[in-house]
């Protein structure tokens, strides 16, 4: 199969590469010329393990290839996949369609036989059809199919999460466009995994449902960690105790400082918008997105409590920023809310992060980035665990605490236990859902 690929970002690169590494034929396009000058000297613009040496391996087989003529690289295509961004649109909470909406009337000028046009973007309801009507409208005599396609891959682990999902969904239209995409996914199918085949809306559908359902479920154990801390239960304790009930599940119940990142909050927000459209307002999504914003700043009044009340002239370290470990994305990410809070409260803030500061650097003025935890703690009067990267999970408490000036630690992932902080020399130490002392 040959394959284009509009929009090379986080999604659009990992699935160029991995459908390239199934034996495809893939051609990876963008409209940002830097990105494919990197990517053409063999640099990925983007921070995500394994993905360098497996876009390495496709490009040595002549399989993948980059380039920022869509024309060209869609003319042949047996299927073109549409994975530009759709971020929120600036005011009422809808999906920002610009993007897809112009990758689709480029396409459609630039097909050439019979093409399947997928769109892998996250879209609202009805977006597939309006792309069928733009290529329609665009070319009355083409034939072509069209096909939902949502991504389900997470940031940091999308290379696996891309070669072994639990499922693939693809909404269709016609026997023609589910039989191209069958034949893209066949690879994987040989090994057994799931696809659902539905129609196009169901496909929409079911992205905007699985991402709500994820973040009501992170939701939901942040505020019961919010009422452990009142009434002196541990939320870990609880998360286990719950989460072997096989109806509900131990994944998606660790406490934290509020879901962030490149799809939550956009997509809880779309999806409520979709609802408010169709005069059926999601009411339980509407909740969701205003607790999250709460549990964030209820993260502020945390460190601003242990550092007695206020951060005025205090110094604070920042150890994780970007919204989980593994990735360099910072859309969304909770330390945009608090760590602004804390230079606003006049503390001097440094911060640590693995991948972060790339990105981090624009978003976070005021603050001093350090590349170890260490030095980033030296006469500080509090540290906060922001993002549960692996550098941060295994800290000598003793070394870190002799280091400042103050020692408290607020551990916002849970990654440690109030008696090893106090053990430590640690004088304060708060987490989440969980006593701590101080
Ligand atoms: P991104 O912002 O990282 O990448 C989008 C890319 O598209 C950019 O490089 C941009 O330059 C390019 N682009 C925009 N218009 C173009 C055009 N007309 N022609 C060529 N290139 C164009 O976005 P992303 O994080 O990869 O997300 C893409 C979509 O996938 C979104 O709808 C998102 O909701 C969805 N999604 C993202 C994730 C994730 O973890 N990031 C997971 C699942 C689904």
């Amino acid at each position: 199969m040959r394959i284009a690929m509009v929009g090379t970002g986080y999604v659009g690169l990992v699935s160029g590469v991995c459908f390239s590494d199934f034996g495809h034929e893939v051609i990876c396009i963008d409209k940002d010329p830097a990105k494919i000058e990197m990517l053409n000297r063999g640099e990925v613009p983007i921070y995500e393990p394994g993905l360098e040496e497996l876009m390495a391996k496709n490009v040595e087989a002549g399989r993948l290839s980059f380039s920022g003529d869509l024309i060209e690289a869609v003319r042949s295509s047996d299927a073109v996949f549409i994975a530009v961004g759709t971020p929120t649109r600036r005011g009422d909470g809808h999906a920002d369609l610009t993007y897809v909406y112009a990758a689709a009337e480029e396409i459609a000028h630039a097909i050439d036989g019979y093409t399947v046009v997928v769109t892998k973007s996250t879209v609202p309801l009805g977006t597939n059809r309006k792309i069928k009507q733009i290529i329609h409208k665009a070319r009355p005599d083409l034939e072509f199919g069209v096909a939902s396609n949502p991504e389900f891959l997470r940031e940091g682990a999308a290379i696996d999460d891309f070669m072994r999902p639990d499922r693939v969904v693809v909404g269709v239209q016609s026997d023609a466009s589910a039989e191209v995409m069958e034949e893209i996914y066949r690879p994987l199918f040989l090994r057994d995994f799931p696809i659902v085949t539905t129609d196009l809306e169901s496909a929409e559908m079911i992205k905007y449902a699985a991402n709500a359902f994820l973040a009501t479920k992170i939701t939901f154990i942040n505020e019961i960690a919010a009422l452990c801390e009142r009434v002196g239960a541990d939320v870990k304790q609880v998360s286990k105790g719950i989460g072997l009930d096989g109806r509900i599940g131990n994944k998606f119940l660790h406490a934290g400082p509020g879901y962030g990142g490149s799809c939550f909050p956009k997509d809880t927000k779309a999806l409520a918008r979709i609802g408010q459209e169709h005069g059926l307002p999601m009411q339980i999504t509407e909740t969701v997105i205003s607790v999250n914003e709460e549990m964030k700043r209820r993260m502020i009044d945390k460190v601003m409590d242990m550092c007695d009340g206020s951060v005025n002239g205090k110094t604070i370290a920042i150890l994780g920023v970007t919204f989980k470990p593994n990735t360099d994305d910072m859309r969304d990410a909770p330390s945009l809310t608090i760590v602004p809070a804390l230079v606003g409260g006049g503390a001097k803030v440094r911060v640590v992060d693995p991948q972060g500061r790339h990105e981090g650097e624009a978003l976070l003025p005021g603050v001093h980035w350090i590349d170890d935890p260490y030095k980033a703690v030296q006469n500080a009067d509090a540290a906060v665990i922001l993002t549960e990267w692996n550098e941060f999970r295994a800290l000598d408490l003793k070394r870190l605490a002799r280091r400042m000036a103050a020692p408290r630690l607020a551990d916002l992932r849970n990654i440690y236990a109030a008696k090893d902080a106090k053990r430590a020399g640690f004088e304060a130490y708060a987490s989440i859902g969980r006593t701590g002392f101080g």
